[in-house]
């Protein structure tokens, strides 16, 4: 039943999970460094079988991803092993933002709080685990950006090494957050599509036997990392799923895996089984998915990227025809946004909550921004978005007209002249 192309013999401690299965035709294979189906080639994810779990049970979990280990494909012994412990980041409760934007009830999921100040510490999380598991002592990846940092980070942490692989024009705040940790930063003169088809060349040249590349043979584990968004959204608003959600989108993964988290809290009986409508966020420079939706097409036609939000720039997105399922089964939508409006939209988070988003937020509130004002985004349900980066990492985004306000020398007159006069 294993694929003929797995390398490792798998540990036996994955928790709650219990088997590969194909997105696509529902195959199913033995927990192993895989992650693509050998029978029709669609894409692997993580099935289980949950025992039973309370509201009780996760509360009096660690306040970090942890929590929630009993719905992840991670060992029961994770919490004695170090790691980053990312997550149980802030649900802001954004009224000045709002009331701006005229919605009753808006909450910012701030995923800049994370060790290395995106969401991609939640997957990377459960990569480690999984390398752990099938003794890769090495992790990789393509990565954004921000991935990049996220490895080489969880990697020092737990004492494996690090390669990872990035496009060589990425923001500087990037390069030296992967640096910093050691390990190795190769960069691609390309860009991201770039990357990730090395990568997949290097893993068909044998290196997917000897590394974990979290995003490639350890993809499945790795996406599961997004669910732990779904819960902790659910549970720091009362174990209640929002009416509306609005999620960037790179390669679709994190949005798939926030409906997947979800569903899965609605047939444990965790949450009331209720609607909810998922939007998501591209930028205009690279918005295949969006104008796959607009088209109503269902297949992704792949797209060069010309965007500030580099983090979101995977023109050729692996999980866009699942994305293009949920929104329009949930009866969201997806949209984007153009640069100018990703700044816009940065500034007026930051002016309004006090929250440095990285453009990728941007994306988010900026998309967010144009539903409300289309229409399509309904004013009176209770609505969530999701910033997913730091804004210290994009500060060319903004860094236009960013100085003091006025220079003086330190004198009352000056002061008074230049300030409070
Ligand atoms: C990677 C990333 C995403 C989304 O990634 P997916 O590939 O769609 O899962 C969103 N925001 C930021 C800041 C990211 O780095
Ligand atoms: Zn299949």
């Amino acid at each position: 039943m294993a694929l003929a192309t797995a390398a490792k013999t798998t540990s036996t401690d994955f928790g709650p999970a219990v088997a590969l299965s194909c997105r696509e035709c529902g195959t199913r294979f033995d927990l192993g460094p895989n992650f693509a189906c050998s029978e029709c080639f669609g894409p692997l994810e993580i099935a289980y079988e949950f025992a039973p779990v309370t509201r009780e049970s996760i509360a009096a979990g660690p306040a970090n991803i942890w929590r929630y280990r009993s719905l992840l494909p991670v060992p029961a012994n994770v919490l004695d092993k170090p790691n980053m412990a990312p997550g149980w980041t802030k649900l802001v409760k954004a009224d000045r933002l709002a009331r701006e934007l005229g919605l009753r009830s808006l909450h910012v999921k701030d995923d800049s709080g994370n060790p290395t100040h995106s969401f991609k510490d939640r997957v990377v999380a459960i990569a480690v685990e999984a390398a752990r598991n099938f003794g890769f002592h090495t992790l990789s990846c393509s990565s954004t950006g921000n991935l990049a940092g996220a490895v080489t980070a969880a990697a020092a942490r737990a004492g494996l090494d690090a390669c990872v692989f990035i496009p060589a024009n990425l923001e500087e705040a990037k390069i030296v957050m992967a640096s910093v940790f050691g390990g190795q930063v190769v960069g691609i003169d390309g860009n991201y599509d770039d990357v990730s088809r090395f990568c997949s060349e290097l893993i068909g040249d044998e290196m997917g036997e000897k590394w974990g590349f979290v995003n490639v043979n350890l993809r499945p584990y790795y996406a599961e990392g997004s669910k732990t968004l779904a819960y902790e959204i659910a549970e720091q608003l009362g174990w209640r799923l929002p009416d509306q959600i609005v999620i960037p989108i790179a390669s679709g993964s994190q949005l798939t895996k926030i409906d997947k988290g979800f569903g899965e809290l609605i047939k444990l009986g965790l949450v009331e089984d209720k609607p909810y409508k998922v939007f998501g966020a591209q930028a205009a420079g690279c918005s295949p998915v969006s104008a796959a939706y607009r088209a109503g097409h269902d297949v992704i036609q792949p797209v060069k990227p010309d965007t500030i939000a580099k983090s979101l720039a995977i023109g050729n997105p692996a999980d866009g025809p699942y994305v293009l399922d949920i929104a329009r089964r949930t009866g969201g939508a997806v949209e984007d946004v153009t640069d100018a409006q990703v700044v816009d939209a940065m500034r007026l988070l930051a002016r309004t909550e006090g929250i440095f988003a990285e453009t990728a937020g941007g994306v988010v509130v900026g998309v967010l921004r144009k539903l409300v004002e289309n229409g399509v985004l309904d004013p009176e349900a209770e609505t969530v978005v999701l910033n997913t980066g730091d804004g210290l990492k994009t500060l060319d985004a903004v860094s236009d007209g960013a100085r003091p306000t006025a220079v003086i020398r330190p004198t009352l007159d000056d002061f008074r002249a230049a300030v409070a006069g």
